[in-house]
């Protein structure tokens, strides 16, 4: 492979899987026994806000009663150890690489921990519920909402998130499904763009095709080997 300087890295819920955080793709379109169109559409916000209210304070609940596990250590300890640019993009809601003491990432699907007041547009750090409509702690109006991008809804950074695509050296995708644009189009851009791509899955996802080389295992075990190999040749 040729010398590997800059570094695109796209995460998804396999990598919080083993930290016992689970998605509506586990269950069959079923989410806590909710249909995704019910609780993660914009639609559904308007339509009953109090049942997505409800739902997202119990998602931010549960985050907070999980741990980062081995891949999101390995993976921080790459952020801070490699010398060269380095962009974690995270389809990922909860604040794990955070905690795992990750910086440079990027939540391209928002944060539970955030609430968005549809008022001023400030996001602010948040904790607690929402279904008892607080008010903003910027405007004071009571409308808040989960900083989470719905389906029907723009994913952030993506700028931020093309721009270093653009540089990359390496392309590595962690435990995402290849199944949701945009992110499942990023290897075919980084590709384009002379990147090396590595896929790092559970198993073969549906864009394994498109990358260079694919190593398959659970999270906590591809991930932490990768990291280690990639250091010892900086
Ligand atoms: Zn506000």
């Amino acid at each position: 492979m040729n010398q590997i300087r800059n570094i695109v890295i796209l995460t998804g819920a396999g990598v919080s899987a083993e930290s016992g955080i689970d998605t509506f793709r586990d269950g069959g379109g079923l989410w806590e026994k909710h249909r995704v169109e019910d609780v993660a559409t914009p639609e559904a916000f308007a339509r009953d806000p109090e049942l997505v209210l409800r739902f997202y304070d119990m998602r931010r609940e549960a985050i907070q009663t999980r741990q980062p596990n081995a891949a999101h250590h390995a993976l921080a300890r790459l952020d801070a150890e490699w010398r060269g640019e380095l962009l974690i993009v995270t389809q990922n809601v909860d604040d794990l690489h955070e905690r795992a003491g990750a910086s440079r990432v990027l939540h391209m699907h928002g944060e539970h921990l955030n609430a968005w007041c549809t008022a001023c547009d400030v996001r602010s750090p948040w904790t607690g519920p929402l279904l008892d409509r607080p008010p903003c702690p910027e405007c004071g109006e009571a409308a808040l909402r989960p900083d989470v991008v719905w389906f029907g809804e723009m994913p952030y950074g993506m700028e931020e998130i093309f721009a270093a695509l653009r540089d990359a050296d390496l392309f590595v995708s962690i435990g995402t499904s290849g199944a949701v644009y945009p992110a499942a189009g990023f290897v075919r851009n980084a590709r384009d763009l002379g990147a090396a791509t590595l896929e790092l899955n559970l198993e073969p996802s549906q864009g394994t095709g498109w990358f260079d080389e694919a190593r398959h295992g659970p999270a906590t075990e591809v991930v932490p080997a990768w990291v280690d190999e990639l250091l010892a040749r900086q």
